[in-house]
């Protein structure tokens, strides 16, 4: 999207950014004009923004280095960070000029399909991220979200081999321990209910149909257990 609409550009500064630029939401209509015209750009003497166009500006680095594809969505004043496992909106606030961090999951609740364009993806539904407290800087955000999804990443591998050093770190660890466990118990749960049904319907000799339905009423009855 970001190519699409090429780059937006301060007239005044003449400096250029990326459309979801922190420091480009401020530009004032009759200031700005979006080009893509890069040669011309550079004629006329225009910089690039040293937070997103060049390193070692923090975005550009993960803009490049880890393919994040972000998207500025003016009616909810936030900017939409795509990743490789997750999906994030950091919206300003206006009265406290603070960033407040909302996630979506690419699996599990309320996930969301990677496939989707951000544009349709920032109508869906996110989740406060509470253990992120309002930054005043975005690329405090932008940091967050690369440790938090590094570390998701390991738990999808092996939790084990989550860091453990600071107080933070072991929250996280002890979670994904947790979820772990849960994760097994219900496996084991479920693997219980297929032997039992497996078991009644070679008994009771019943076609597909009925298991079908056999199979609504022992799930719920496992779980009140
Ligand atoms: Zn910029």
């Amino acid at each position: 999207m970001r190519h699409k609409y090429g780059r937006v550009v301060s007239k005044d500064k003449k400096i250029y950014h990326d459309s979801w630029c922190p420091y480009a939401k401020n530009i004032k209509s009759d200031n700005k004009w979006q080009t893509s015209n890069f040669r011309e750009l550079r004629k006329q003497g225009y910089k690039p923004c040293s937070f997103c166009q060049r390193p070692p500006g923090i975005a550009y680095y993960y803009r490049t280095i880890e393919k994040l594809d972000c998207m500025f969505d003016k009616f909810s004043n936030s900017i939409c960070v795509k990743t490789s496992i997750g999906f994030w909106k950091a919206v300003y606030g206006k009265e406290d000029r603070l960033w407040r961090l909302y996630h979506m999951n690419s699996f599990g609740r309320d996930h969301f399909d990677p496939d989707l364009n951000p544009k349709e993806l920032v109508k869906g539904r996110f989740h406060r991220q509470k253990d992120v407290a309002p930054q005043e800087s975005f690329e405090s955000i932008l940091n967050y979200i690369l440790a938090h999804d590094k570390n998701k990443r390991i738990i999808q591998e092996d939790y084990r081999k989550l860091p453990k050093s600071s107080k933070q770190d072991r929250k996280y660890y002890y979670a994904a321990k947790n979820r772990k466990k849960r994760h097994d118990i219900n496996k084991v749960f479920k693997l219980f209910d297929k032997i039992k049904m497996e078991g009644e319907s070679i008994h009771n000799g019943r076609n597909d149909e009925n298991l079908h339905a056999e199979k609504g009423g022992k799930t719920k009855g496992s779980q009140r257990i």
